[in-house]
């Protein structure tokens, strides 16, 4: 079957289409894959961001919840040291083992302790919660000093008779004192199992410390007030009912306390002083300070507070150490989560970044040989060799592409080169003669048209074979060819390389040469006319046949005047052919000058 080109670049159009159809099902499968891994890093990536969050938001929640029950222990002292003043006070009025002395020096610390309480906030930086602690310190610390400040007025100026009024003042006091310091724990943010049982210690010995004080304040009316005396009675007995059912709450702290936070250190003392055989102790001094008003049953008393209160604040110590061991605990978890967190996120991004860089940096270099590849091929230079190291879908069909171009352009190339051959083949035979071998007329005037003005003069001579016709009849027409063959080659070697000439048409021929004087040009055409005279052609069985020119010549100084040129020449040629032929003749305005034998050998 015979391919026409189109046919063949059409099945190989269909042959790429073919391919690509295969490319685009490859590509479709990869961006499903690109699709799932990109939503895969995304979700790991809110995942990581959401825990990176939390652990931060626990690392400063736990940071904020150790300064507030550091900030607390140092209030719970504060408040404790302030009631034990108190009580200090109030057992001096009946029992002389308390000296002036020892309630100035708690007093002092009190004061001390109280001062400490509130220290400046560090800086302009200080955090909200700094800043409330600080505001509530000041209040408690107002308190404190008005609390210790009443007691002393009423020790020294006041009298007897002005004592309710002052008991009052004082229990405003701790009222205040006591609602500012729970507003202050239940505003934490400790919420765990191990917190509340801190929380519940801590509540605990404020309960204990409170009654214990107020169970003094009652028995100092005992012995010293005769309006309130039963009523103060009546009261004691209920505050050792509070006392009795505060033992319940130790049991409810021990049961149910992880075994880590048990509060254990002198547990077994306090159990003791709330213990019901304690009670009955404290209830049968009672009813003795009611009978009979001696310092003795009041002592018993006085032991058991100061016992109580030793045994609270071990256990209310205990249950700070225990909390702040736990909270230092948790913040180091939580350092760890938001550290671990962090190296995830780097990960994530190294495992994100790396990549792309290194697809990145192939990416580049495949654009620079690329756009080299383009520039070469541009510029006609196909020595290139394109990147398939790229996989990619579009980027190795670029690649195939500028293969296919490179292809293209090969065909191309061989198909100009051919298309240029047949073209040279064309124009030469356009410009030469088939037979002879030499210009036609039309390549003669192409190539007399290019002469430069510096070539003129010139001679036009114009040559006719003679009797051509007779020796075609006589020898047959490939005679006279043979005869056009051999003149036209007597031509080639007898004229100088540059010199233009033709077959002007049948058996004549045309020339064009240097003019420097007439007899010179009659001279270069003489020596073709004597050489044509010695050729002979050689026919088979037959003797060789021989043949003469008659020649015309005419300056040319203007290709302008060529054909005025021509003209002379034919007419000189006429002229030489009428004298006899076989001679050279040239025109001139005054007449024809033939060439002259003497002259030749002159
Ligand atoms: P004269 O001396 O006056 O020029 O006479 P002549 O016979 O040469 O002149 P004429 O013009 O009568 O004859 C020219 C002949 O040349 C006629 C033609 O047949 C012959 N001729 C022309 N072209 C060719 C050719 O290519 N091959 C051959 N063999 N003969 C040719
Ligand atoms: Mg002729
Ligand atoms: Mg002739």
């Amino acid at each position: 079957m015979f391919i026409t080109p189109a046919l063949a670049a059409s099945e190989t159009f269909n042959e790429l289409l073919e391919v690509l159809k295969q490319k685009t099902a490859c590509m479709k499968l990869k961006n499903l894959i690109y699709i799932f891994t990109t939503a895969l890093v995304f979700f790991f990536g809110i995942f990581i961001y959401s825990s990176l969050h939390k652990a931060h938001v626990d690392f400063a929640q736990n940071q904020q919840n150790l300064y507030k029950v550091k900030r607390l222990r140092d209030l719970t002292e504060v408040f404790q040291s302030a009631l034990l003043v108190h009580r200090l006070k109030r057992i001096s009025f009946m029992s002389d083992a308390i000296t002036q002395s020892e309630i100035l020096d708690a007093e002092k610390q009190v004061r001390l302790h109280a001062d400490a309480l509130v220290l400046p906030p560090s800086d302009k930086s200080a955090t909200e919660l700094e800043k409330q602690t600080h505001e509530m310190f000041n209040r408690a610390k107002f308190f404190v000093y008005r609390l210790t400040a009443n007691d002393n007025q009423e020790l020294s100026a006041v009298g007897h008779l002005m004592q309710a009024q002052l008991d009052l003042k004082s229990s405003y006091y701790i009222t205040e004192l006591n609602k500012l310091y729970f507003l202050y724990v239940y505003n934490t943010t400790l919420s765990d199992t191990h917190s509340y049982k801190f929380i519940e210690s801590v509540r605990l010995n404020n309960r204990l410390t409170l009654t214990a004080t107020e169970l003094i304040d009652q028995l100092v009316d005992i012995k010293t007030d005769e309006v309130k005396r039963n009523q103060s009675y009546l009261r004691s007995i209920e505050l050792i009912g509070v006392l009795d059912s505060l033992r319940s709450r130790v049991d409810f702290i021990i049961a149910t306390a992880p075994d880590e936070a048990q509060p254990s250190a002198n547990i077994d003392e306090l159990l003791n002083k709330l213990s019901k055989e304690s009670m009955q102790h404290l209830t049968a001094d009672l009813t003795s300070v009611m009978q009979s008003r001696s310092s003795n049953a009041f002592d018993g008393f006085y032991r058991y507070i100061i016992g109580i209160d030793k045994a609270s604040a071990i256990f209310v110590n205990n249950s700070y150490d225990l909390e702040l061991h736990e909270l230092e605990k948790k913040i180091s978890v939580s350092r760890v989560q938001l550290y671990g967190m962090i190296s995830l996120c780097w990960l994530l991004a190294l495992f994100i970044v790396m990549p792309i860089l290194v697809f990145s940096s192939k990416i580049s270099l495949w654009l620079t040989l690329t756009n080299k590849n383009i520039m070469k091929l541009s510029q006609g230079d196909l020595d290139i060799s394109p990147d398939n190291s790229i996989m990619t879908g579009e980027l190795s069909a670029i690649s195939d592409a500028i293969n296919q171009l490179r292809q293209n352009q090969i065909e191309k190339r061989l198909l100009e080169t051919e298309k240029q051959e047949l073209i040279n083949e064309l124009l030469e035979a356009s410009s030469t003669d088939p037979l002879t071998n030499i210009y036609n007329r039309r390549k003669f005037f192409n190539q007399c048209s290019q002469i430069t003005e510096d070539d003129y003069p010139l001679a036009f001579c114009l040559i006719d074979i003679d009797n051509f016709k007779r020796l075609n009849d006589r020898y047959g027409h490939d005679v006279g060819d043979l005869a056009l063959i051999a003149f036209s080659q007597m031509l080639e070697q007898s004229l100088p390389k540059s010199t233009v000439y033709c077959r002007y048409g049948g058996e004549e021929f045309a020339i064009l040469i240097k003019y420097e004087n007439m007899q010179q040009s009659m001279r270069i055409i003489d020596v073709v006319r004597h050489r044509t005279e010695m050729l002979s052609i050689a026919i088979p069985n037959k003797p060789s046949v021989g043949f003469t020119i008659s020649c015309g010549l005419a300056r040319l100084d203007d290709y302008q005047n060529i054909n005025h040129s021509i003209k002379q020449a034919d007419e000189a040629l006429y002229y030489s052919k009428k004298r006899g032929k076989n001679q050279v003749s040239f025109y001139s305005p005054n007449g024809f000058i033939s060439f002259d034998a003497n002259d030749k050998n002159g």
